[in-house]
């Protein structure tokens, strides 16, 4: 396995030995056509490492960029592109593209979109995890536009996707932006909060606003089977929901119904619904939880890998760290959880129920090993503002001497109502290499946008909102030697804009959109970190989004040049 950026010479070495493609090896060859004179690009990068995006070895190149398109990629003659980037000590690579974000209405709050296009992310997936910002009832939407406005400023005058999509374009942003739905907003619509069935009409209305969704663009269903209300789903239900894709050849996207205990459950439940409804399955955030589960591993991925054998078109997207991050609550189980946020703080509440929730705070203890494997990452109120970024051991002292850990988690989620995000490290970082290394894995940040000004610069988020994409090179190709780049690159690149079917995005390549990306491999590193996330990467220089420079000699350029991506009902995302 080849561990180091392969010198020219090496290339060419390899290429005669007919280890690379032979439109690759034509760019080398005496006589090769330069591009006729004459030709004018809008901007140049010269004499780059092409890293493009099929995993495929590099091969150094001339790459002229046209309107939103790469046109040329080979020797191009001297002066005649209207900007020119010499990249000799860079590598160019296409744009990374992150299958699994949070990112939706943050675009409307930050357009420039800064964590992301300072990571080299260029196409952002969103509406994961069972959770869109859309399909709205009147009284979502009230919710919504309450919570949006207060928090952010934002009118909430969307209910559809064909709506949020019409809001985005209004306004602009930096990335190209595609989504899928989430099933758990769509139960919500239809069904509420509760834990029941739905009946025959209801779930019709679900696959309706399903279609409808699909039919305005969206790539997708998304799941989270570990969240209410759309937990409550059973697997039948999800089958029956999920045939819906086969006509837009849509993809489900599953965050599995456990990622501990039961991940092998899990598993099986999210293959058997991609077979019986016959349609193609993403699963989310690929991990195993606690120490104790850790060994799983190698049956989970047997099971992935047979499942793939047999004809299951399957996938999986994973996140460089070995900490997760979600809400607080999650230590409590799903029955505390269930219904509206005022039944989940009426339980914690309930003297009744103490004795039982006490129970659930022991064993997620025993689970963890220690409470301070978790942080405290952001909260609501100014009040406990101090314990951000502690961990619980420290913050239960600081807040509540001489209580314990379970009364000081319950009057914390009161106090917060319920919003108290944390970090958590229950993750092998073995398991992480070895999902890594599979042919079926992707990268997904699990992030959401930041920046480092405004109002998305607030709390302590997970350093995968800054630093995802670099440290995957970084850590595990450069230090670690985990995979070969052009191998990392793919997983970036290439490989999820196959499995999402991204048209003319994911590889360097004439006729693919100019979503490009320029790293200096030595100095590439991400710099977020636990305690201080809000960082953005070094060694990123130029960022690309539709042709446009978005990071120019790295700084922001405020252009807003990406484009909103719809599914277009026969399989292709434009
Ligand atoms: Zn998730």
């Amino acid at each position: 396995m080849r561990k180091e950026l392969m010198p020219r010479r090496e290339f060419l070495k390899r290429a005669g030995q007919g280890l690379i493609g032979a439109s690759c090896l034509s760019l080398f060859l005496p006589g090769c056509r330069l591009e006729e004179a004459g030709s004018d690009y809008d901007l140049v990068i010269r004499q780059a490492l092409v890293f493009d995006g099929s995993g495929q070895p590099p091969f150094r190149a001339d790459v002229g960029i046209s309107g939103n398109y790469i046109k040329h990629i080979g020797e191009i003659g001297k002066n005649i592109g209207r900007r020119e980037i010499p990249a000799e000590n860079l590598c160019l690579s296409p744009g990374f593209i992150d299958v699994h974000n949070h990112t939706d209405f943050e675009l409307l709050v930050c357009p420039t979109a800064d964590s992301l296009i300072k990571q080299g992310v260029t196409t952002v997936i969103g509406g994961n995890c069972g959770s869109s910002r859309f399909p709205l009832t009147a009284a979502m939407l009230e919710d919504e536009d309450k919570y949006l406005s207060s928090e952010f400023g934002l009118k909430v005058d969307w209910q559809d996707l064909a709506g949020f999509f019409r809001r985005l374009e209004e306004k602009g942003q930096a990335v190209n932006f595609a989504t899928l739905v989430g099933q758990g907003t769509i139960r919500a619509a239809v069904v509420g909060y509760n834990n029941r069935q739905p009946s025959t009409e209801e779930m019709s209305r679900m696959k309706r606003l399903a279609s409808q969704a699909l039919q305005q663009g969206a790539i997708g269903i998304s799941t989270g089977l570990e969240y209410a209300p759309g937990s409550f789903a059973s697997t039948g239900e999800l089958i029956d929901l999920m045939t819906v894709l086969r006509e837009s050849q849509g993809i489900y996207a599953t965050h599995m119904r456990d990622e501990e205990d039961e991940v092998l459950q899990a598993v099986d439940e999210a293959i058997d619904i991609a077979e019986q409804a016959g349609v193609r399955l993403e699963i989310s955030h690929l991990k195993i939880g606690f120490l104790k589960n850790w060994p799983k591993i190698d049956e989970l991925l047997r099971k992935l890998n047979q499942a793939k054998e047999r004809g299951v078109d399957l996938s999986a997207d994973v996140y460089p760290y070995t900490a997760w991050s979600t809400g607080l609550s999650i230590f409590f189980p799903l029955w505390v959880r269930e219904g509206r946020n005022e039944d989940f703080l009426n339980r914690l509440r309930s003297p009744q129920l103490e004795p039982k929730l006490r129970e659930a705070i022991k064993e997620a203890e025993t689970n963890l090993g220690s409470w301070s494997k978790v942080l405290i990452a952001s909260v609501e109120t100014e009040k406990n503002r101090q314990l951000e970024g502690l961990d619980l051991e420290q913050a239960a002292k600081i807040r509540n001497q001489g209580q314990d850990m379970f009364s000081f988690l319950r009057d914390l989620l009161v106090e917060e109502r319920g919003q108290v995000s944390m970090v958590c490290f229950g993750m092998s970082e073995d398991n992480l290499k070895k999902i890594l290394q599979q042919s079926f894995t992707c990268l997904g940040s699990d992030g959401n946008l930041a920046s480092t000004t405004g109002r998305l610069s607030s709390g302590k988020p997970h350093p995968r909102y800054y630093g995802t994409f670099p440290r995957a090179i970084a850590e595990y190709v450069r230090k670690q030697k985990v995979l070969p780049l052009e191998a990392m690159i793919r997983k970036m690149t290439g490989f999820p804009a196959e499995r999402f079917n991204l048209k003319q995005r994911g590889l360097v390549k004439p006729g693919y959109l100019a979503d490009l990306v320029l790293f200096n491999y030595e100095r590439i590193q991400d710099l977020a970190t636990w305690s201080d996330p809000h960082h953005y990467p070094e060694g990123l220089p130029y960022v690309l989004v539709n042709g446009k420079l978005v990071v120019d000699e790295g700084q922001i350029t405020g252009l807003l040049p990406g484009k909103v991506l719809r599914n277009n009902g026969q399989g292709q995302v434009i």
